[in-house]
């Protein structure tokens, strides 16, 4: 395979060439140095063409039907292993990912493993790295070809429940307390109502076990949410919330996700995942915070503010349906991607 070395590399600033009227677009990549992995987020559906080269040792992503979005083309220095992930456009229809190992370092077909997390979204999840030892691979410089699952659209391979896993979906407030109200008379109860039970709807189609802690408009206490958790036999609490500030300020929004002790790779995998797959005013982070349901549970567990109901943008989103079903496959994700 000597035409990867460098040949294609120069291509990438002549893209121009190639855009097809259809084209399928890169949307976003990213090595993930504690993850150990590289996500792949296409525009449309791919599936996406894995082998491996030694010497140095590169592992080789080929997106077909793929030209490169506006994202970067290279991260380097990246762990004491991966050296660098570039990407570039090989042919006017295929973009390539190429993942190097330092000269030390090799490793094993079967040590990376590539998961559909649906038709455009991937995960190449490379092996956890023991830093002394060195793998030997066949030393004819031939791509060794990787498994690469189907995505299928119902039956997607990473949702399959393993020990069967059982999530709490509390939605906040309801009944007597409306919980905020923001402007127009919106209020929290029912936008986070509406967010849970699709966030449940899809959990439960993966596979996943789902108790609500209310499924309409009445009202439950903290206890009694902790409680039906903790009886519940969980894996996690996942409690959702709207944000709200006082003195009519409309300029306040955004997203944030808490965590109290041990949720806090939750909320980061539900964070990370509205960021990803929804248009959100403000990224007002993950933060630490002694909400009730937090400290009282057990199991990990995390509140997200999906936004404000008092600011003009979140307020207008959080009205739309569309918006708010957006927000619950994220958030669906993001528990999905920690459950694993
Ligand atoms: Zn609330």
């Amino acid at each position: 395979m000597k035409q990867l070395q460098g040949l294609f590399w120069g291509l990438v600033a002549s893209q121009a060439v190639c855009i097809a009227v259809d084209a399928n677009t890169l949307e976003y990549w990213d090595f993930d140095v504690q993850q150990n992995r590289l996500e792949i987020v296409t525009e449309n559906g791919v599936r996406p063409q894995a082998s491996m080269i030694p010497n140095p040792t590169r592992l080789i992503i080929d997106l077909p039907g793929v030209s490169l979005g506006q994202g970067s083309v290279h991260q380097g220095d990246i762990t004491g292993y991966v050296t660098q992930v570039r990407v570039g456009q090989v042919t006017p229809y295929t973009t390539r990912i190429v993942v190097e190992l330092g000269r030390q370092y090799s490793m094993r077909p079967w040590e990376v493993k590539v998961r559909s997390l649906g038709p455009n979204r991937w995960y190449v999840q490379l092996a956890e790295f023991q830093p002394h030892s060195v793998y030997s691979l066949p030393v004819e410089d031939e791509p060794v070809a990787i498994m690469v699952p189907l995505p299928s659209p119902n039956s997607n391979p990473v949702y399959s429940p393993r020990g069967g896993y059982k999530v709490v979906i509390d939605p906040g407030h309801g009944g007597r307390d409306p919980g905020a109200i923001g402007i127009g008379g919106l209020q929290e109860k029912n936008v986070v109502l509406s967010i849970a039970a699709e966030v449940t709807k899809i959990l439960k189609q993966r596979g996943i076990q789902v108790i609500m802690t209310r499924s309409g408009d009445y009202f439950v206490s903290l206890l009694g949410r902790v409680k039906r958790a903790e009886n519940s036999n969980a894996n996690v609490f996942v409690s959702i919330h709207a944000n709200a500030v006082g003195g009519n300020n409309s300029q306040v929004n955004g997203l944030e996700t808490y965590y109290y002790s041990s949720g806090y790779r939750l909320a980061l995998s539900i964070h990370r995942n509205i960021l990803q797959q929804v248009q959100v005013e403000e990224n007002r982070g993950v933060k630490q915070a002694r909400f009730y349901v937090l400290r009282k549970t057990s199991m990990p567990a995390a509140l997200v503010e999906v936004g404000f109901v008092t600011g003009r943008t979140d307020n207008r989103n959080l009205k739309n349906p569309s918006y708010r079903k957006k927000l619950a496959e994220a958030i669906a994700d993001g528990i999905t991607e920690y459950l694993r």
